[in-house]
């Protein structure tokens, strides 16, 4: 899968000029701040770039028709015309790539990749990390461009072009992915994929069992996306049957922050 050139380019762009400032101020007034801040901020690009740079690689969960398909008569599945194949439930066929993929999230076209059973742990962690990525990127920038000339604030960031440039885009970035990663934790602790919340009844097995047939629990949800992870073979998901059916989904302490009696967000 070809690496999407524009995460890679922001992040070092942002790295580049996070470092420029650091080594210019420190050059320019003989003072070295904020050093177990700066180290954390190292820490934080690499874990950052080599979660990005696995996350390109890795296998986000193919399933082979040779080797993954399940018995109809044991477990309820998806049979996928393109495969000609049953796979286990919630996987979903990519037609980019010609492919199944196991408990399919969504297709990341920040990444360029999918984000399904095996790869889905590691993407939260990514956000996590790119997270602290962008908003030091910022903090760092703004803090290492002290107005000590007393400048007009205009002509002072206008001589800083390249911080400039850093602060907007770490504020965009952080924004956005602080939204992605609501998002995606949100569905995680109900026992959904991002993919499962957006079809919602379209998908037959949510139509047929509820859209809280796999969820077992804020922090068992959890687990298990880091379990099936790990697990060598492929989840085989078989929805409560009739447990949930008719009745009303309890709602989670996020929905039920967002959505009261004087506000819904749904
Ligand atoms: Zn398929």
């Amino acid at each position: 899968m070809n690496a999407s050139l524009f995460p890679w380019s922001v992040n070092l762009l942002q790295f580049v000029i996070v470092v420029y400032n650091y080594v210019a101020f420190v050059f320019k007034y003989h003072y070295y701040p904020f050093k177990p801040l700066f180290a954390f901020y190292m820490l934080v690009v690499y874990k950052s770039l080599s979660k990005m740079s696995y996350l390109n690689r890795a296998d986000p969960g193919f399933l082979s028709p040779l080797s993954d398909t399940v018995d109809t008569q044991q477990h309820p599945t998806r049979f996928c015309p393109y495969c000609n194949c049953n796979f286990p439930l919630r996987s979903k066929h990519v037609r980019s790539l010609n492919k199944c993929v196991a408990t399919f999230d969504h297709q990341c076209n920040l990444l360029n990749t999918c984000i399904g059973e095996k790869n889905r742990f590691t993407f939260i962690v990514f956000l996590v990390w790119e997270l602290f990525y962008h908003f030091l990127s910022g903090l760092i920038v703004i803090f290492c461009n002290p107005n000590f000339e007393h400048l007009k604030v205009t002509d002072f960031w206008a001589d800083k072009i390249n911080s400039f440039m850093t602060v907007p885009i770490s504020f965009f970035f952080f924004i956005i992915l602080f939204v992605l990663f609501v998002f995606s934790l949100s569905t995680a602790f109900n026992g959904e994929t991002q993919y499962e919340n957006s079809k919602g009844q379209l998908l037959f097995y949510i139509k047929d069992f509820g859209d809280d047939c796999f969820d077992d629990g804020f922090y068992v949800n959890m687990a298990n996306i880091i379990r099936v992870q790990k697990q060598e073979k492929f989840e085989i998901w078989n929805p409560r049957k009739g447990e949930h059916q008719g009745i009303k989904k309890k709602r989670s302490a996020f929905e039920r922050i967002c959505d009261n009696e004087y506000y819904s967000c749904c």
